[in-house]
């Protein structure tokens, strides 16, 4: 799997710039997907490159199959394909479902779901066995908000995770026996930006003391479950999808 391309939507920031650390310090060659904050994904290709890694920043709204094809031309031109981890998701503001606007959800629903499954088929293309490729990992990024639901903040985003479940779980047995394992990570409380976007910079340290650990997690700490379920040690795990969430 050394050498080979791991493509991750969101890569700039949070989850997704820790994932592209680490996986670049195990030998994949990185594409950074972003939205609109270049800085921040020139930082990511920079962190990589100062440890000897090999990194690209590519504009890519997930929300855009456009752009979602543009990004996998890039990484075409990277080298092969190895890994997709679908990290890109966000939340509207802090709302009931009595309040929520049609182009909320169906903007949320575009980056959370639709986009994550057209990366995933844009990777199934190039890495599945039935194509002609040499196998690889696909890793999405649930929520343990699929679970809980997330009454009177985002149920529709609650909802769009529940989505990704079941889609990791499809697709996982659809390609199978085509050399390409699919798994998903629900994290809990994890301290990054997505609580300033939905209007509530605190939140995952206010909710910090009903987690059983009683604090938040680090976007490291997801990473390092992505990591693992991107090498050859998690060769038996298809279909999975893992808490890490400190129990919440
Ligand atoms: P974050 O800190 O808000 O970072 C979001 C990342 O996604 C940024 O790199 C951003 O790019 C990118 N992004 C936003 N909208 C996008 C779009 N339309 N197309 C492509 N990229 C887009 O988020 P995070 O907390 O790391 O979350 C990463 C994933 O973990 C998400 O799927 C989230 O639902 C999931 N998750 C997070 C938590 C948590 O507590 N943090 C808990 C459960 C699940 P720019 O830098 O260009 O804006």
């Amino acid at each position: 799997m050394t050498d080979r391309v791991a493509v991750i939507t969101g890569g700039s920031r949070g989850i997704g710039r820790a994932t592209a650390l680490a996986a670049a310090s195990r030998g994949f060659k990185i594409v950074v997907g972003y939205a609109s904050n270049e800085a921040a994904a020139q930082s990511t290709v920079a962190a990589i490159e100062a440890k000897n890694g090999k990194a690209i920043a590519v504009k890519c709204d997930v929300g855009r199959e456009h752009d979602i094809l543009a990004l996998f031309k890039a990484a075409d031109k990277f080298g092969t394909l190895g890994a997709l981890i679908n990290n890109a998701g966000i939340v509207g503001p802090t709302s009931r479902v009595d309040e929520m606007s049609a182009e909320r959800i169906e903007r949320l629903m575009a980056v959370n779901v639709t986009g994550s499954i057209l990366c995933a088929r844009e990777a199934v293309k190039r890495m599945s066995t039935r194509h002609g490729g040499q196998g690889g990992v696909i890793i999405n990024l649930s929520s343990v908000a699929a679970k809980l639901g997330s009454p009177n903040t985002y149920v529709d985003y609650a909802a769009s995770k529940g989505a990704i479940d079941s889609f990791t779980i499809g697709l996982a047995h659809e390609v199978a026996s085509e050399g390409i394992r699919v798994a998903a990570i629900r994290p809990g409380l994890i301290d990054t930006d997505i609580h300033a976007s939905g209007g509530e910079p605190d939140r995952a340290h206010r909710l910090a003391p009903m987690v059983p650990m009683k604090r938040v997690g680090t976007a490291e700490e997801i990473a390092n479950a992505i990591v693992w379920l991107l090498s050859d040690e998690a060769s038996y795990v298809t279909s999975a999808i893992l808490d890490v969430s400190g129990g919440r």
